[in-house]
This record gives C-alpha cells, sequence and structure tokens, in this order.
C-alpha cells in the first residue's frame, strides 16, 4: 500500500488550516475527524476577523467545502492507535489502516469540566473560559471569576474591563494579601469558597451556590477549566512541556511544529496556552507549510500532482 503524503488527525481549525496549505500544495492528504471541537457547545466563533461570531460549525462547514477542490480527504471516525513504522505511520481507525509518510496531531484538548449540577446547561452560553471569547457579550453582567490558580488577581483586574461587578472566589488559590487589597482597592469583592451548583433558567446563569451553602446572584462566570490530552497523544510517548491546566502537560515542539517523534507535527490547543481558533488556524498552517517543505526534500516523496 503507498502512503499517503499527510495524515492529519483532528478537522478542528489547526487540522483544516493545515489541510488548506498541504491540499494546494498538491500533497496527498487526508483528515480524519472524530467531530467534537471544544466550542462546539458556543454560539459562535468571536476574534476571527471576517467571521466575526460565526457558529463553529458553519466554519467548519466552510473550511470543508474549501478544501473540495484539492487531492484532500476528508473522513469521519477517531484514530484509535498510531505506530511508526520504518519510513510511514500507520493509523487504525475500528478496521481499517491508513499509512502516511507523515502525520499532524491536531486533535484538541480535553476540557476536565467540574460535575457541578447546571453547568452543562450554561456551559459555552453564561459560563465561559475565556474573556476575550465571550466578555463582549457578557458586559457589564455580574460577574464571577473561579479557577485561574496563580493568575486570579491579573485576570480578575482585567475582567473588570467587561464588567464593574465582579465576585472573585478564591477557590484553592492562595492569593497574596497584596493582591487581595489591590483587587478590593477596584472594587471587587473577593470571597472563600468553592461552587457547588449553579442556578439558571435555560442556559442563563441566575446565581452560583457555594459550597457552604451561600447563593450568590451571579449572571456569567469565567472559569478556569483544568484540561488533559487525548487517549491517543497520551499513548504516544511524546515530550511535554509541564502546564499548569493541563494534567498531562502541552506537547512539546519545535519551532516547525515537530515533535520529539519522527515526521509528527502537532497544531493547535494540545500544544499550547494560547488556545484560539485564530492561533489554532496560524499554527496549522504554519506546520502545513514546513511539513510540504520537508517532504519535498526527501526525493521519493514528490507531490502526488493530483488534480
Ligand atoms: C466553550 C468554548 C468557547 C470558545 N470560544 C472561542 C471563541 O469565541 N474564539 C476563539 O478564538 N476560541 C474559542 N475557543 C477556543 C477554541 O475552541 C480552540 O482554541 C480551537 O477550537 C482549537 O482548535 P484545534 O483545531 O486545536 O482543536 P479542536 O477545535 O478541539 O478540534 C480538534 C478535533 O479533533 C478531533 N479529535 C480528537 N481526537 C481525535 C482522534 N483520535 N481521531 C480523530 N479526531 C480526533 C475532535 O473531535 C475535534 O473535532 C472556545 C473554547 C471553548 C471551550
Amino acid at each position: 500500500m503507498q502512503p499517503i503524503d499527510l495524515l492529519i488527525i483532528g478537522g478542528g481549525p489547526a487540522g483544516l488550516s493545515a489541510a488548506l496549505y498541504t491540499g494546494r500544495a498538491r500533497r496527498r492528504v487526508v483528515v480524519v475527524d472524530a467531530g467534537q471541537p471544544r466550542h462546539a457547545v458556543a454560539e459562535g466563533v468571536h476574534n476571527l476577523i471576517g467571521m466575526e461570531g460565526i457558529a463553529p460549525m458553519e466554519l467548519r462547514r466552510r473550511a470543508w467545502a474549501d478544501l473540495a477542490p484539492f487531492d484532500v480527504s476528508l473522513r469521519q471516525g477517531r484514530v484509535e492507535a498510531l505506530h511508526h513504522d520504518g519510513d510511514r505511520w500507520i493509523a487504525r481507525l475500528g478496521e481499517d489502516t491508513l499509512s502516511a509518510r507523515a502525520v499532524l496531531l491536531a486533535v484538541g484538548v480535553v476540557d476536565l469540566l467540574p460535575d457541578w449540577p447546571g453547568l452543562s446547561a450554561t456551559w459555552g452560553h453564561t459560563v465561559h473560559v475565556c474573556p476575550f471569547c465571550h466578555g463582549w457579550e457578557m458586559r457589564d453582567r455580574p460577574l464571577l471569576a473561579y479557577g485561574q490558580g496563580d493568575h486570579l488577581a491579573q485576570f480578575a483586574t482585567m475582567l473588570r474591563s467587561w464588567s464593574r461587578d465582579l465576585v472573585v472566589l478564591t477557590g484553592d488559590t492562595m492569593l497574596p494579601d497584596a493582591e487581595r487589597a489591590s483587587l478590593e482597592a477596584q472594587g471587587v469583592v473577593v470571597r472563600a469558597g468553592h461552587p457547588a451548583a449553579l442556578e439558571h433558567q435555560g442556559a442563563e446563569l441566575t446565581g452560583v451556590v457555594l459550597d457552604d451553602g451561600t447563593l450568590l446572584p451571579r449572571g456569567a462566570m469565567f472559569l478556569g477549566v483544568r484540561q488533559r490530552q487525548t487517549e491517543l497523544v497520551r499513548g504516544l510517548g511524546l515530550e511535554m512541556v509541564p502546564d499548569p491546566f493541563n494534567e498531562d502537560g502541552h506537547v512539546k515542539t519545535d519551532e516547525m511544529g515537530r515533535t520529539n517523534l519522527p515526521m509528527l507535527w502537532a497544531a493547535g490547543d494540545l500544544c499550547t496556552r494560547m488556545q484560539q481558533v485564530s492561533s489554532a488556524i496560524a499554527a496549522g498552517g504554519g506546520r502545513g507549510a514546513m511539513i510540504h517543505a520537508i517532504l519535498s526534500m526527501t526525493p521519493s516523496t514528490p507531490p502526488s500532482m493530483t488534480p
């Protein structure tokens, strides 16, 4: 079986951007995607110039349509295992296998959401992770910030730009006295405790019940979410960079996006804390260009010259 040039695992912004670069470079590319992007619940993607507020699945639909002229195949499914065999990578999808000269991991990360009652109804609507993505939509609401670890004070100070009615829950964070005093001087209410449940009407957050039973009426929340890597990434033996928000760390890459394993690249959320659609698109595109360049320098792998 002739290997394809590039297997892209994950069809989110990072993977599809790499597919566009390499498809346009006349590479034979397959994208395998399990169809569960992190932001699927969000009503719109923000901070994406030219497409501000586009629905996440509409962004994907358009990206897939853009790939139609090129030698890029899209397969719905999940790569369950991946191993290197001589000069190629072999991927298993159910009963099927695919072999490729190069692989790009663009599988994103897994958000470890707390099991608070009310979170699934409000997550991505009035409970958010990133104020740059949804601060504008939540502006001037009574806000709660929780789970930002050592960055809590810095995060809360920044959040005041979107609302002056702000409560900070310290949770497990040991907030230094000077930082607490600074926040209080800015009119931020600082409280001890953890959320235990969220009250809501539909997707609208109306209050946060704390672990001591106190109810804080709040209209939106910014939650620092812990993450882990996908099972596929966990099983590969990749070098990782310690990351306080990811229990596995994030995938270490060099400036070209290469991991420590041969002809295995990574792009997008799995290898950065800068987890944004625009960053994932930029990283995927850059990796795509580098992969094409490296394949071009390998005489046995000329571009497919189709179509
Ligand atoms: C609620 C929420 C709202 C957000 N809103 C915004 C926003 O407004 N603006 C913004 O810039 N950013 C936003 N983000 C961040 C943004 O979603 C991510 O930074 C971006 O999606 C990362 O792209 P990616 O391609 O790395 O991963 P993803 O978009 O997560 O795509 C990874 C894909 O890989 C697939 N996959 C995983 N494992 C496998 C496997 N083994 N085989 C095949 N496929 C697999 C997944 O199913 C998924 O489809 C938001 C995040 C969240 C959680």
